[in-house]
C-alpha cells in the first residue's frame, strides 16, 4: 500500500454532562505509523479513540481524515475500524463468521465472504481453527480473531483500545510483537491505547502522553522518555528521577546516577531501599529535603559493594545529564 493517509484532531473536545473528558486537543498522527495513546486511568484516552471510531460523539472540533471531516460519519463510513478491549466476539459464531460478520451486515454474498474471511484467517494464523467457536479458543487466538474482524473492512486507522490487557504478561509481550509485525506489514496506522509505558516505548513510533483531558506531550518514543517537558510526563514514563534543585526543577534518568560510599564532596544520601531486579539494582535514597532519588546499578557492580537500608552513600551524575522541567 502505497496510500498514506493522516488522520488530525482538530480542537477536539469532549463532555460528558459536567465531565470534561477532553478538552480541545491538537494532534495530526503520522501516517503508516504505531502511535499510542498513553495516560493514567480517566485521563481522556479512551473518549478520544471512540470520539475517532464514530462510537462516541464530538462535542466541539473536528476530526479528519485525508483532509474529509469525517466526525458526523457513521463508524461503518470512515475509513477507521476499532478493536476492543474484550474483544467483544459472538459466543455462538464460529471463527470465520465472526471475522467475516461486518460483510454480511453489509449484504456481500455469503461465497464473497468466506474468500475475505479466508485471507484474513491466513493474516493471523488461524486457518485451521476457522470453524471453532470463541470459547474454544485461547485468549490470545480470541484476539486475532478480533483482529481480523477489524481488519476485514480494510480500514485506514486501526483503533485499539487496551488490546493486550486481558492477557497475561508472556503472552501480551507475544502478542505486541505481532501487532507490531502486522502494523508494518499492512502499512496502515494504528493508534493505541494503553496504561502501560513499557507497552508504549516498545510499540511506539510515536506517543501521544495524555493528562487530565489534555494531550501533555507528543514525539516519537525515543524523545519523549528522553526528554521528557513535564513533571508528569517525567514521574508517569518512569526511569527518572525529578529533583528540585536552586535553580529549578531536573529529570535525571535512573540509570544517569551514580553510587559510591559517602565522603565529602559529593551529594550525600541515605539508603532507603534495595531492590534486586535480576539485570540490575534499584536503590532508592533520600537526599536533604526529603527527596528521593533512585539509582539503577548494574547486578554484578552492585555486589562488589552492596549497601543496606540506613548506609550513607554518595550520589553523582554528570550535570549535561540534567534535563530542566517547564512545570
Ligand atoms: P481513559 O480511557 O483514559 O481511562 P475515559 O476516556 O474512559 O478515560 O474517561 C475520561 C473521563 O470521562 C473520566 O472522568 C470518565 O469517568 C468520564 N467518562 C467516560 N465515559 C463516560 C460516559 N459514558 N459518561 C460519563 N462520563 C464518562
Ligand atoms: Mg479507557
Amino acid at each position: 500500500m502505497t496510500l498514506k493517509h493522516d488522520l488530525e484532531l482538530v480542537d477536539v473536545t469532549k463532555r460528558y454532562g459536567s465531565t470534561v473528558a477532553v478538552e480541545a486537543i491538537q494532534h495530526r498522527f503520522q501516517p503508516s505509523s504505531y502511535t499510542c495513546l498513553l495516560g493514567p486511568s480517566g485521563c481522556g484516552k479512551s473518549s478520544t479513540l471512540r470520539m475517532i471510531a464514530g462510537h462516541e460523539s464530538v462535542t466541539e472540533g473536528s476530526i479528519l481524515l485525508s483532509g474529509r471531516d469525517i466526525s458526523n460519519l457513521p463508524p461503518a463510513q470512515r475509513g477507521t475500524a476499532m478493536m476492543f478491549q474484550n474483544y467483544a466476539l459472538f459466543p455462538h459464531l464460529s471463527v470465520r463468521d465472526n471475522i467475516a460478520f461486518s460483510l454480511k451486515m453489509k449484504g456481500v454474498d455469503v461465497k464473497e465472504r468466506h474468500i475475505k474471511a479466508g485471507e484474513m484467517l491466513e493474516l493471523v494464523d488461524l486457518t485451521a481453527l476457522a470453524d471453532r467457536l470463541p470459547d474454544q479458543l485461547s485468549g490470545g487466538q480470541q484476539q486475532r480473531v478480533a483482529l481480523a474482524r477489524a481488519l476485514i473492512t480494510r480500514p485506514e486507522v486501526l483503533l485499539l483500545d487496551e488490546p493486550l490487557s486481558a492477557l497475561d504478561p508472556f503472552l501480551r509481550i507475544r502478542m505486541r510483537g505481532e501487532l507490531k509485525k502486522l502494523q508494518k506489514e499492512l502499512g496502515i496506522s494504528f493508534i493505541h491505547v494503553t496504561h502501560g509505558q513499557d507497552e508504549a516505548l516498545a510499540l511506539a513510533d510515536e506517543i501521544v502522553v495524555m493528562n487530565d483531558a489534555v494531550i501533555e506531550q507528543a514525539g516519537p518514543a525515543r524523545d519523549v522518555f528522553n526528554a521528557p517537558k513535564t513533571r508528569f510526563v517525567a514521574q508517569f514514563m518512569g526511569g527518572h528521577n525529578v529533583i528540585s534543585l536552586p535553580n529549578g526543577c531536573f529529570a535525571i534518568r535512573t540509570d544517569a546516577v551514580t553510587v559510591t560510599a559517602h565522603k565529602k564532596g559529593t551529594l550525600s544520601a541515605q539508603v532507603m531501599a534495595v531492590e534486586y531486579q535480576g539485570t540490575h539494582v534499584s536503590l532508592m535514597s533520600h537526599i536533604s529535603g526529603d527527596q528521593e532519588v533512585t539509582a539503577i546499578v548494574p547486578e554484578a557492580e552492585y555486589f562488589t559493594t552492596p549497601h543496606q537500608p540506613g548506609d550513607q552513600i554518595g550520589l553523582h551524575w554528570d550535570a549535561k545529564n540534567l534535563h530542566p522541567l517547564t512545570a
